[in-house]
């Protein structure tokens, strides 16, 4: 029997096993088998055919469809807003948190079984690789056990000070529906961490997942009806951000929306949501988990090649798609030529392919993204920085070589504004103080790190670096779900933190409840 209150992070893979390879490889294949599925609507239970298709490609390949899904109108997401509305009000709000952690213990265990179907799929929608995919359908696992076993906690009567005469009870409670909005970067995580977040805590869900990851989705939909989720309480409704999205965000009957991307679309729906919409009776809530402009400084006491190897491990994983990728690399004069000729040759190393190979990096994830990463290359060379390996592009798919950009300046494009792409940016400084001050000189405050054998900078750093993420004497990215609550400050958010304690409260609202004796 699983015990209810030990929590453990989810087992990477180790594909060094052979029998684990030969796994793998099966995966891929059955994933291949899928490739020409489709997969509807889902609201209220009922599947819900489209005339308009969203088609999911996979980027290493762009000719290969990797699976299509239904595309909602405004009339549809409407839809699944008001019967969200009436799931929530009739059953689904009475629910204990017992119960609903059992649908996410339940879900966790089937994914566990079909772990490598669920990494295999994001090998061919979002082109990661295994390792990568493996790390995201793990972390999904984690939220899953985690929130469960959170819920446990927060169901029920909280204490609060005896008073004579009187019982009082402090009760958490649901808000209503709840509009999801992931991003496509951790298609499985991040969008089932927010789900399951919002389901567990008595709320009904409208999904709309990013276009680029539909099929993950689905899949992840499917997962959840086998776990035995009752009709009404995630519905699926795939959909163009600015269309589909903007009538969820907009709709009186939305009470919250949870929402990780960019900082555009994220002050875009920040602003529509403040907006009261006619016959709306609550102020809305948002949970916007924004982009980053994530720095790593070496001071002139670190290990060169130590700070070097994390530096690349940081910036190039999953092709520098990730929103605490380290971007940019600041190096204090000593040992700037050493580490940024280490970053160099680590780079240099770095494979590049279709990634049911298991190469270093696959493709970025579409057309706009592969020609934005270039111009900004190209920013970064007009800037004054200099081009020391990678920048080329890679016949077959949206494969862009790791690319590190040297002689940056702390003001450059590349020095401040987000890429999502494998761009590493080298800044050198002449001491800490104006480390620091590159640092924390971006809109952004997601993750950072600082590698030094020096006590009172490290001690300085944990202080002074204003990051939701702090990272001593390692990479800056690889948060995981309990161990790393994650989420950033200013631009890169509002402050909540995923796989953290305190995430499920943003979900709920607490009531107090007095009764005289
Ligand atoms: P994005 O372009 O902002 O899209 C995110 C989601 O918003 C997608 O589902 C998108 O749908 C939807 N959307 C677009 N326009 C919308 C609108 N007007 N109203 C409502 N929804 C709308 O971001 P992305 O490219 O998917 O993801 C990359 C970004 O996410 C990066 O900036 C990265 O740093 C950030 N990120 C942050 C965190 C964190 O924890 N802070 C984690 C991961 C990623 P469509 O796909 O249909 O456009
Ligand atoms: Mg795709």
């Amino acid at each position: 029997m699983m015990s209810i209150m030990n929590y453990k992070n989810e087992v990477f893979t180790d594909f060094n096993d052979p029998k684990n390879k030969k796994a793998f490889e099966d995966a891929l294949k059955k994933v291949r088998g899928d490739f020409n599925k489709h997969w509807d609507l889902l609201i209220g239970g009922e599947r819900i055919a489209t005339e308009k298709k969203i088609t999911s490609i996979d980027p290493a390949n762009p000719d290969q469809v990797v699976g299509t899904v239904g595309k909602a109108t405004r009339e549809l997401a409407d839809k699944a807003v008001n019967v969200a509305y009436d799931t929530f009000m009739n059953s689904w709000r009475w629910t204990t948190g017992e119960e609903r952690a059992r649908y996410l213990l339940k879900t966790a265990h089937l994914l566990r079984e079909r772990k490598h179907e669920f990494s295999a799929t994001m090998v061919y929608e979002e082109s990661k690789n295994w390792r990568e995919a493996d790390a995201d359908t793990a972390e999904a696992i984690d939220f899953l056990e985690f929130y469960a076993r959170e819920m446990m906690k927060l169901d029920g009567a909280q204490p609060v000070v005896p008073y004579p005469g009187e019982e009082n009870n402090l009760y958490y409670e649901p808000l209503g529906v709840i509009v999801v909005i992931p991003p496509w970067n951790f298609p499985l995580a991040i969008m089932a961490g927010m789900t399951v977040a919002a389901m567990v805590t008595g709320n009904t869900v409208v999904l709309k997942p990013a276009s680029t990851a539909p099929v993950i989705a689905a899949k992840f939909i499917d997962l959840l009806i086998e776990a035995g989720m009752p009709d009404g309480i995630v519905n699926f409704v795939p959909g163009s951000g600015g269309e589909v999205g903007d009538t969820l965000v907009a709709h009186p009957k939305t009470r919250m929306i949870a929402f990780t991307g960019s900082k555009e679309v994220g002050l875009h729906i920040q602003e529509l949501a403040a907006k009261t919409s006619e016959g709306q009776i609550w102020i809305k809530r948002t949970i916007l988990e924004m982009g980053g402009k994530d720095g790593l400084v070496v001071d002139g006491t670190a290990d060169a090649d130590y700070a070097a190897e994390q530096a690349v491990l940081g910036a190039f994983g999953f092709q520098g798609q990730k929103c605490s990728a380290c971007s940019r690399l600041i190096i204090e004069e000593p040992l700037y030529d050493a580490v940024v000729a280490k970053v160099v040759e680590l780079t240099k190393k770095i494979t590049v392919g279709h990634p049911s190979d298991n190469p270093g990096m696959g493709a970025v994830i579409d057309k706009s993204a592969f020609e934005k990463i270039q111009s900004y290359i190209q920013f970064g060379v007009d800037d004054g920085g200099k081009l020391e390996t990678g920048g080329k592009t890679v016949e077959g798919g949206y494969f862009i070589e790791p690319t590190v950009i040297s002689g940056v300046k702390a003001n450059h494009r590349i020095a401040q504004e987000e890429i999502f792409g494998p761009v590493l940016a080298c800044i050198k400084v002449k001491d800490f103080e104006e480390a620091v001050e590159v640092f924390n000189g971006t809109e952004f405050g997601l993750t950072g790190g600082l590698i030094s054998n020096d006590r009172s900078r490290l001690e300085r750093a944990r202080k002074e670096f204003h990051v939701g993420n702090l990272y001593l004497n390692r990479k800056i990215t690889g948060a995981l779900v309990g161990v790393q609550p994650f989420g950033g400050f200013n631009m890169s958010g509002t402050d909540s933190k995923a796989g953290g304690r305190d995430y499920l409260l943003l979900f709920m609202q607490a009531k107090s409840v007095t009764e005289r004796w």
